[in-house]
């Protein structure tokens, strides 16, 4: 089962990474009971419930996997997929405590599911089922303030969070901090500007961050520079479509190819990702639009300089490991390159930039989004004016003694940029490039250190056991 796959990956990246560490000149080795401690989710609860609709009670089965409690809250996305299993959700959670702990996100990891295809049902009828499916994470503290905050992840978004944090409030009229039992919801209800493309512009950040390393660009065999770099995006849902967009707009790279569940579009020139989405918006699907091709996961396998899965778990295994071309890969998507096939990538020199700092981008502004609930008031509210109107004396002070007058550019960029938007920008693009000098740190220091993935689960591991050894476990 592709859910034993995904754990048993999640794992082999866990064990090797103690290993690298426990090679280090570190003092703190970490025992092997520890690190099984670590390793294991603390808990998995499987919920069965029942939802009368069309005249029939359907029954519904969803999981919420506690991985590790070493911070609380503990955090994590809930995913509607048909295929959603016990062994995925663990897998999913696990990763999630290591994100939080490599980009000083100081929650605990945690992931649900619902087996659902969400096209099946009607969005009224999606709303009494997750309505229903609140409600009995919620008698469990499974989704809570303080222990546990859901997110969205693969099927759902900003409406279903709406759902939840409703539902949660309706059950917890008098609970003060209600809004902040999930994140990712709706800014009019309680979310935070720039949490839906988080995802998407922290792969750009983690992407911006590995090309100004010149040392580690070289290992790739790149070029310098994203601008002119060939992209294949594999999955042009939320996470897909902000990296490619952000990546075309901002910073003239090409988006080559777009894979999608119903095949692919193919421009060597650059597709245009804007059109393409609204295309898919207005069709349901990419068949019919300009450079459609038929095909399914070997387009992985095309020419290209970088690849970014951003849908779902081992796309990338030891099957087509050894035809992939780019040189470079990064995981848009939790766990798309399985274990055996990160091996093979790696003799065969591909950089693969690790889905635990990739795309840790979502979590950093649900974060941020948390914190906003928790405070009841918006970044930015009590120092923007007073910043505007001080950078503002400071330009107009600067224009008198001088005689000339300040650029209008550079003006606009002193006095504007702090509203919300730019402040949750500012958070996230500081977290993606201090996280990754501290991953490529690490990897061009220590033997051990094999790869990005290795380096990164490293640091991620050690600050885990050293948040259990402080208190004695
Ligand atoms: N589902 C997202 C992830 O896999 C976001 C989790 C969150 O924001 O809590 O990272």
């Amino acid at each position: 089962m592709a859910g034993d796959e995904f754990l048993k990956s999640i794992e082999t990246n866990f064990s090797n990474a103690v290993a690298a560490l426990n090679t280090t000149d570190n003092e703190e080795r970490i025992s092997s009971d520890l690190a099984n401690q670590i390793m294991l989710a603390n808990s998995t609860y499987v919920v069965r419930f029942g939802v009368r609709l069309r005249d029939t009670l359907t029954t519904f089965t969803g999981f919420r996997s506690v991985h590790s409690e070493h911070f609380e809250p503990v955090k994590g996305g809930i995913r509607y997929a048909p295929d959603v299993n016990q062994q995925e959700v663990e897998a999913l959670a696990a990763l999630m405590s290591y994100k939080c702990a490599l980009v000083e996100v100081p929650f605990g990891g945690s992931k649900g599911g619902l087996i659902i295809d969400p096209r099946d049902w009607t969005s009224a009828e999606l709303e009494r089922i997750t309505r229903r499916f609140t409600q009995e994470l919620a008698k469990r503290d499974l989704i809570h303030p303080s222990q546990n905050v859901p997110a969205p992840d693969v099927g759902t978004g900003e409406r279903e969070m709406a759902w939840m944090a409703d539902e949660y409030k309706r059950l917890n009229p008098a609970e003060i901090n209600a809004w902040a039992c999930v994140t990712g919801k709706p800014v009019a209800k309680g979310g935070i500007s720039g949490r839906a493309e988080a995802t998407g512009r922290g792969v750009v950040y983690a992407l911006r961050s590995f090309f100004d390393c010149p040392g580690d660009v070289t290992k790739s065999g790149l070029k310098p520079g994203l601008k002119g770099k060939r992209i294949i995006v594999q999955g042009l849902g939320n996470v897909g479509y902000h990296a490619a967009k952000i990546l075309s707009e901002e910073d003239d790279a090409l988006i080559t190819h777009v894979m999608e569940r119903d095949g692919a579009v193919v421009d060597e020139s650059g597709i245009n990702i804007e059109t393409l989405r609204s295309h898919i918006s207005s069709t349901g699907s990419v068949l019919g639009y300009s450079g459609y091709v038929e095909s399914g996961l070997e387009m992985l396998e095309s020419d290209a300089d970088i690849i970014i899965p951003a849908a779902m778990e081992l796309v990338i295994t030891e099957e087509n490991a050894k035809n992939i071309k780019a040189p470079l890969i990064i995981e848009a998507a939790n766990g798309p390159v399985s274990a055996k096939a990160d091996t093979i990538l790696r003799d065969r020199g591909v950089i693969i930039i690790p889905d635990l700092y990739a795309n840790a981008g979502g979590v950093t502004v649900s974060y941020f989004e948390w914190i906003k609930n928790l405070s009841r008031i918006r970044f930015g509210r009590m120092q923007r004016r007073a910043d505007e109107s001080r950078y503002g004396a400071l330009i107009e002070g600067i224009e008198g003694i001088t005689g000339k007058s300040f650029p209008d550019e550079l003006a606009s960029r002193a006095i504007n940029g702090g509203a919300e938007i730019d402040l949750v920008r500012s958070g996230l693009e500081d977290t993606m490039r201090s996280t990754y000098d501290v991953i490529s740190e690490v990897w061009n220091r220590e033997k051990s250190a094999i790869d990005l993935r290795t380096a990164a689960m490293m640091v991620a591991v050690q600050r885990i056991a050293q948040g259990y050894q402080s208190i004695g476990i």
